[in-house]
């Protein structure tokens, strides 16, 4: 059934063709400090907030939604291995989902993840990757320097989803995971019909 794409004989075969199982790997983009680490320490149930890393980087996770059980790999290797190009390419093309973090307190991190979105389009063309855009951080509102409106803005342009998450107060964090899920589905439903 499968021909030209990467091995597809397990359910660790590339997103891109059918895996059964349900298995996505989700990456996380965005600048240094915008709180990549946090929401994913919160996916992986690590409650230990000031503990800076745990070590790891990917986490697994069956989450039900909908009623349907899906497994994320989540993947926090963004910009943690001194920003080797060969990391950054291999991050670009690993993913079946991606997740944009910026931070609402933090407008450069907000043109970093336009241009996160632009990179990932090129590299990806004729794909329709899941996105999510996420500003994290919003609990801190006196500091906000992103408003709610350009985040939903530029999602528009960029043509994906949008979501304002504070990993402090754990924030619409589970709905950010289980948002991916329902885009992978989506993409992926489309796809076979
Ligand atoms: P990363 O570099 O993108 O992985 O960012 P981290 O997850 O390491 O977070 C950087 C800093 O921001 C840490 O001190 C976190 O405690 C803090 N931080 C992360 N998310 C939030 C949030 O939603 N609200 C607040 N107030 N601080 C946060
Ligand atoms: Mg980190």
């Amino acid at each position: 059934r499968e021909r030209g794409s990467w091995s597809s004989d397990s359910a660790e075969s590339d997103g891109s063709s059918d895996s059964d199982g349900g298995l996505f790997r989700v990456l996380l983009l965005g600048d240094s400090g915008v709180g990549k680490s946090s929401l994913t320490n919160i996916f992986a149930g690590i409650q230990d907030a000031h503990g800076e890393h745990s070590g790891e980087e990917i986490y697994e996770r069956t989450l039900t939604v909908d009623g349907e059980d899906s497994t994320l790999l989540v993947m926090d290797t963004w910009g943690t291995e001194g920003d080797e190009p060969w990391v950054q390419d291999y991050c670009m093309q690993v993913g079946n989902a991606y997740i944009i973090v910026y931070s609402i307190t933090d407008r450069a991190s907000f043109e970093s993840a336009s241009e996160l979105r632009i990179q990932l389009r090129r590299m990806r063309q004729a794909e329709n990757i899941p996105i999510i855009l996420v500003g994290n951080k919003s609990d801190l509102v006196r500091s906000r320097e992103v408003s709610v409106e350009e985040g939903r803005a530029c999602a528009v342009v960029f043509d994906c989803k949008f979501i304002e998450t504070s990993a402090a107060l754990h924030h619409n964090v589970k709905e950010l995971f289980e948002g991916i899920v329902r885009q992978i589905r989506l993409r992926k439903d489309s796809k076979e019909t």
